[in-house]
């Protein structure tokens, strides 16, 4: 096994910042880059910034940059301080004893003095055809990111939760007509939200229904025609299918944080995120420290995510140092 003082667990914007400032203390951090669920081995590393195509609000880019490009500066500018980064899958942690082991695709790999969390979460996906080929081109899980790209457009929301009104009250800012499809009769979102949703006359909702199909076709190369054209619609009371054309689809039926592997061991938020202190990225196990989505149900923002990983590595430096003068 190789010693490590820090290990950082994850490769987005959190995870690679991390990487940043604790390579930057001459902590010699390795990075384990993960992906983005261990089922689907075939997905790169990078988080969800990988499955983005223009980013235009993160600070800095003022005419914007691709999510892959921004995270491979991320991840060259982690390299530069002396970050050692690891292909492959944190499957398992040790956190009953430290030095922490760790285990990469099962095998124990690492004992790390201290480990920085920042596996991520994902948007759940309806798993449903033409969505994840044209993620990127007209479809999107995050109305925050891309809702902007649809000026003038017809878009397709589909939830009945308060991110799905949240994100449906956010396009209508840019979108011409915002549709919001729901598999049932009732929304499940906070009656302040769904009101402001039912009120908004530019947005439609169409109740008892599901999407069950993105249609269109990724275009060649980036910039070329393609992309969404509509999506098939299913009443499920009657059974019966339809086209709606669209520009732009939203899925919005939540987020899953990546906390399998610490089942047990560290303490969740009741909305299953991992529960830090407030004010700090320390978790119920003194050590643990984590950063970006996985523990912020809130914001889920590159930009934060960045900011919570520099907040990681400080508060890992200050607990080392601490250990160190004991
Ligand atoms: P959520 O409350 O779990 O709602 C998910 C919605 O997606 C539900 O309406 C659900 O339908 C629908 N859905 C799930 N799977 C589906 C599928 N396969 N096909 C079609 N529809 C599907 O998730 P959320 O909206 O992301 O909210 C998560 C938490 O964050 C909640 O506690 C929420 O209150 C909170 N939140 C708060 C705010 C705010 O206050 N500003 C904003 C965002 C989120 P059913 O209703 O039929 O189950």
């Amino acid at each position: 096994m190789e010693k490590t003082k820090v290990l950082i667990i994850g490769s987005g914007p959190a995870g690679y910042t991390a990487a940043i400032y604790a390579a930057r203390a001459n902590l010699e951090p390795i990075l384990v880059e993960g992906g983005f669920t261990p089922e689907n081995q075939s997905v790169v590393p990078g988080g969800q910034l990988m499955i983005t195509t223009d980013v235009e609000n993160y600070p800095g880019f003022p005419d914007g940059v691709m999510g892959p490009e921004l995270m491979d500066m991320f991840k060259r500018q982690a390299e530069r301080f002396g970050t050692k980064i690891m292909h492959g899958f944190v499957t398992k942690v040790d956190m009953s004893k430290r030095p922490f082991t760790v285990f990469v695709e099962d095998e124990p790999k690492f004992e790390a003095d201290a480990l920085i969390v920042a596996t991520g979460a994902v948007a759940k996906l309806l798993e449903i055809p033409g969505e994840r080929e044209l993620m990127g081109y007209g479809v999107s899980a995050c109305a925050t990111c891309d809702g902007a790209f649809f000026k003038d457009q017809e878009v397709v929301i589909v939830g009945g939760g308060d991110t799905a009104m949240e994100e449906a009250q956010f396009l209508t800012r840019f979108a011409s007509k915002v549709t919001v499809v729901h598999r049932r009769d009732k929304f499940r979102a906070s009656k302040v939200m769904a009101d402001r949703t039912l009120n908004n006359p530019k947005i439609e909702v169409i109740w008892n229904t599901e999407v069950i199909e993105a249609l269109g076709s990724k275009p060649d190369t980036i910039g070329a025609e393609g992309g969404l054209t509509g999506v098939t619609l299913k009443d499920v009371k009657t059974g019966e299918t339809r086209t709606l054309k669209c520009d732009g689809f939203f899925v919005a039926i939540g987020h899953k944080p990546n906390t399998e592997i610490f089942d047990g061991q560290l303490t969740l938020e009741d909305t299953g995120y991992l529960a830090v202190e407030k004010g700090s990225s320390r978790t119920s196990v003194e050590g643990v420290f984590a950063c970006g989505d996985v523990q912020d149900s809130v914001y889920r923002q590159a930009v934060t995510a960045a900011g919570s990983g520099c907040m990681a590595a400080i508060d890992c430096e200050r607990w080392l140092e601490g250990q160190a003068s004991h």
